[in-house]
């Protein structure tokens, strides 16, 4: 390995024993970019690596809120605001129980080069608390959210750090959050995406993260002369990416067979149509109900307690949407023995690095989440836009800028890829392309 590179991993480590995820993340990119940076000096005469890989700041606070019965529950809120070189700081929230400061620092890293992969002038950072949303009443999730936005709103702004939604973090947290603001701050600051129509938001903002990542899949598909029509999609997740995955794949005429939230799976062999997925999002959306619920509605349907989705049947395609590490080494191999040709990632991080290099060596078209899933982010700056010029463009209009930009992503990603000698390496290629705009910049600003 570059002695470059090793050196900063090394010190990463050092100084972030203990935080798997970020030391996973930083790992995955760092070595991907070796040629790139072996043939260019310049990013380790100016330290790029050491300060690419150090968010610019975190800040941490506490949370107090009041539950229904009167009792003081208290969590902690995070915003890693990790650079902003090309832009404001911009990436989700996430709410779950699994939250921690290592996690919010892989996100917020490689948001950084997903966000540059847009084109757009966005930066990369992310936030979230601890806090778990589910079982709660909206009463309940609404004084989490204004305790939460009390101590955020210090620190974002329309050209400073505009948060979004993520795991936990749907229409209605974003509502309460927003409306905090509003009363604080007594603005109407576009400090957030993913808002209502009513109240700034933008058409096709819901359908983004998923649409996006069935485009960059079909991009993937093309170059091997294959498109949606007559494949086995295996999808995982029930929530906004994968519903709104399944959606697509469904109607570009893909047969999809599976979905799956953190209890299990479910395999319907005569596949999910649009009417079977709308159920699904009534289930998810508003009742908040399990999927194994499927299984009892619908003749056929399986449901398997604990498991994901990905050795439960042959597939073609494999969409996971749900979290990260949810698709391992075993199941990479049970996915090559059985025929899948291309995994496009939904979620962030969704295959871990030995599985990621399974897939790569047996041919599979793999594109990673920092290409793949890039719609949503981009889509929030096409809000950030529309707020800006105080406008709002059809669903036709934002769609199509969507297609144009999943296109070009995927088009650059292949391109930076087959500047270093590997085209069908999209995780070099994205690796590549985020890093150079994004390092170059900070190069041009000085320190
Ligand atoms: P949602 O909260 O809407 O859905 C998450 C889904 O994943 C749910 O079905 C959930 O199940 C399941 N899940 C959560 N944790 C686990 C786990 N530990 N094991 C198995 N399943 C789990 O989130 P999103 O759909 O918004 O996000 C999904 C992924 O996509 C995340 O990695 C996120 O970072 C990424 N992403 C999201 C974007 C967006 O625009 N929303 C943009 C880009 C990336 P359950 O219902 O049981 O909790």
């Amino acid at each position: 390995m570059n002695e470059y590179i090793s050196s900063v991993l090394e010190m990463q480590h050092r100084r972030n024993a203990g935080q798997t995820e970020f030391l996973q993340s930083v790992t995955e990119v760092l070595c991907s970019l070796e040629k790139l940076i072996a043939a260019n000096p310049k990013y380790k005469k100016n330290k790029i690596l050491e300060r690419i890989s150090m968010p610019d700041r975190i800040i941490i606070f506490q949370v107090p809120w009041s539950d229904d019965k009167g009792e003081i529950q208290v969590n902690t809120g995070y915003r890693v605001q990790f650079n902003n070189a090309i832009g404001p700081y911009k990436g989700g929230l996430r709410f779950h129980p699994s939250v921690n400061l290592s996690i919010l620092k892989f996100l917020g890293f490689e948001q950084v080069f997903m966000n540059s992969l847009t084109t757009l002038p966005m930066g990369g950072g992310k936030g979230g608390s601890d806090f778990d949303p589910k079982g709660r009443t909206d009463t309940e999730v609404m004084s989490f959210c204004r305790s939460f936005m009390r101590e955020l709103h210090h620190y974002i702004g329309p050209d400073i750090d505009v948060p979004a939604g993520d795991i936990g973090v749907g229409g209605r947290e974003i509502g309460y959050l927003y409306g905090s603001f509003q009363r604080m701050t007594h603005t109407n600051a576009a400090v957030l995406t993913g808002k209502g129509l009513n109240w700034g938001g933008s058409r096709i903002r819901p359908e983004a993260t998923g649409y996006g990542n069935v485009y960059f899949a079909e991009e993937m598909l093309k170059t091997r002369n294959r498109t949606f029509e007559g494949m086995r999609v295996l999808v995982s997740g029930a929530g906004n990416v994968a519903q709104y995955a399944a959606a697509k794949a469904i109607q570009l005429g893909g047969l999809v067979l599976t979905m799956s939230d953190s209890s299990g799976a479910i395999y319907d062999p005569n596949g999910i149509d649009a009417e079977k997925l709308h159920w699904i999002q009534e289930l998810k959306n508003v009742r908040r109900g399990r999927l194994r619920e499927y299984a009892e509605h619908f003749t056929g349907a399986k449901y398997f307690e604990g498991a994901r989705p990905w050795q439960l049947t042959p597939c073609d395609i494999a969409l996971p949407c749900a979290t990260q590490n949810e698709l391992d080494l075993e199941d990479a191999k049970a996915l090559v023995k059985n025929g899948c040709l291309c995994v496009s990632e939904g979620a962030n991080m969704p295959t871990n690095l030995e599985a990621t290099e399974y897939l790569q060596a047996n041919n599979v078209l793999f594109g990673p989440g920092k290409a793949a899933n890039a719609g949503g982010v981009a889509t929030s700056g096409l809000e950030m836009s529309q707020n800006a010029i105080r406008m709002n463009w059809t669903s036709e209009e934002v769609n199509e800028r969507l297609r144009s930009i999943m296109v070009n992503i995927h088009a650059t990603a292949r391109s930076a890829a087959a500047e270093f000698g590997e085209p069908d390496n999209y995780v070099m290629g994205a690796n590549v392309a985020g890093f150079r705009k994004v390092a170059d910049s900070m190069i041009d600003l000085g320190i």
